[in-house]
């Protein structure tokens, strides 16, 4: 027993007055770690098997009472040998002794829950900032409406299954940490139904269930942001034999809106003034979620400048209020002149003078204002 000399209470990380809740909640709580199951830790069934043997030992009245007094000399004298157990049984004897599933096994008696089913859908920015309903096509198993889920040829009869005389259960009798056990495990003919079908439904071949194609009407709503999934609950393939139905969940993509840059819940966009508009001032359209709104820039608009929409922006998503929407400006420049207009500029050159250009905000300000 390699294992001998580690002190138990200390492989479960219980005090030395821990009571038998404490130590069962403790092995519990450790096995689901490092069960060779699901644990990547390379001594993993090394630990195992210590904590299962300080679980064996400390959950024992006599034998804790010989180990808190005599240590491991004293088990060795009383005779005591741990369970050499089977690792693969672990699962059945957790559903056993503590009432749930350890390693997620499921499907005892063959009333397993139906799978998830996913499906993407697109919407538009404009869209997500006002919620929207979309159809989502889904193909998921539904109860067989021939057989009504049983997978049975209507009009005949299953006949009880040969193997477990019915029960849907063969049972065993092994030796356990726990003590002697018996071990009940699901009937491999006849799948835990304890009833074997002689005549299966044609429609879904015995199978119970059959493949539907469905439209299901998913509410998204207003501010969701890209990637993000809605669940339906209950809406997905149908369970095995009357068990629970899986649920749907849809992946939600917004698509880029080419006017719009989106940053959380703030919208970002762009306007373009000519360098006349821009130096005499002018009102022109804007872009805004919700539509086109005229917006007036002041004479000596300059590029780079930012106006603020309050509450333009995209909803908070579950909460109250919208974020903003920022437009920048950017001032186009002539490309090609004419002579007309080439004369005229030079002319307006020749009359400008320093104080024309000057600055009455400090750039740093302005700076601060777009970052606000
Ligand atoms: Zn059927
Ligand atoms: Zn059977």
């Amino acid at each position: 027993m390699a294992t001998a000399e580690h002190d138990y209470y200390e492989l479960l990380g219980v005090p030395r007055d821990a009571d038998d809740a404490e130590i069962k909640k403790a092995f519990r709580r450790l096995a689901r770690r490092l069960h060779p199951d699901v644990s990547e830790e390379p001594d993993a069934e090394a630990r195992f098997r210590e904590i299962s043997e300080a679980y064996e030992v400390l959950s024992n009245a006599e034998t804790r009472q010989l180990y808190d007094r005599f240590g491991h000399a004293g088990l060795r004298s009383g005779g005591f040998t741990p369970t050499h157990f089977d690792m693969g049984s672990l699962g059945d004897l957790f559903a056993a002794f503590f009432g749930d599933d350890l390693f997620g096994v499921g499907a005892r008696g063959g009333r397993a829950r139906g799978a998830d089913v996913a499906a993407e859908v697109a919407i538009e920015l404009v869209d997500a900032a006002r919620g929207t309903k979309v159809t989502v096509p889904f193909e998921t198993a539904v109860s067989c409406a021939t057989c009504g889920g049983d997978g049975v040829k209507p009009g005949t009869q299953p006949i009880q299954c040969d193997r477990c005389g019915g029960s849907g259960r063969l049972q065993q009798v092994s030796r356990s940490l726990f003590g002697e056990f018996i071990r009940t495990s699901a009937c491999p003919q006849c799948g835990g139904r304890g009833q074997v079908i002689e005549h299966p439904c044609e429609t879904c071949n015995g199978a119970g269930r059959t493949l539907e194609a469905r439209k299901l009407d998913v509410d998204i709503p207003a501010g969701i942001h890209d990637g993000q999934r809605i669940r339906i609950s209950g809406e997905g393939h149908a369970g095995a034999l009357g068990g629970r139905a899986g649920d749907a969940y849809v992946l939600i993509r917004v698509r880029p809106d080419e006017r719009f840059v989106r940053e959380g819940n703030d919208i970002f966009s762009q306007v373009d003034l000519t360098i006349v508009e821009a130096a005499l001032g002018a009102t022109v359209g804007v872009e805004t979620l919700d539509g086109s709104v005229e917006l007036t820039f002041d004479p000596g608009t300059q590029p780079g400048d930012v106006r603020v929409l309050r509450g333009k922006g995209m909803p908070v998503l579950q909460g109250f209020g919208r974020g903003d929407q920022r437009v920048l400006v950017n001032v186009t420049v002539p490309r090609r002149l004419t002579d007309e207009q080439r004369r005229l500029l030079e002319e307006f050159d020749r009359a400008s003078d320093a104080d024309t250009y000057r600055r009455d905000e400090g750039f740093f300000d302005k700076l601060k204002s777009a970052f606000r």
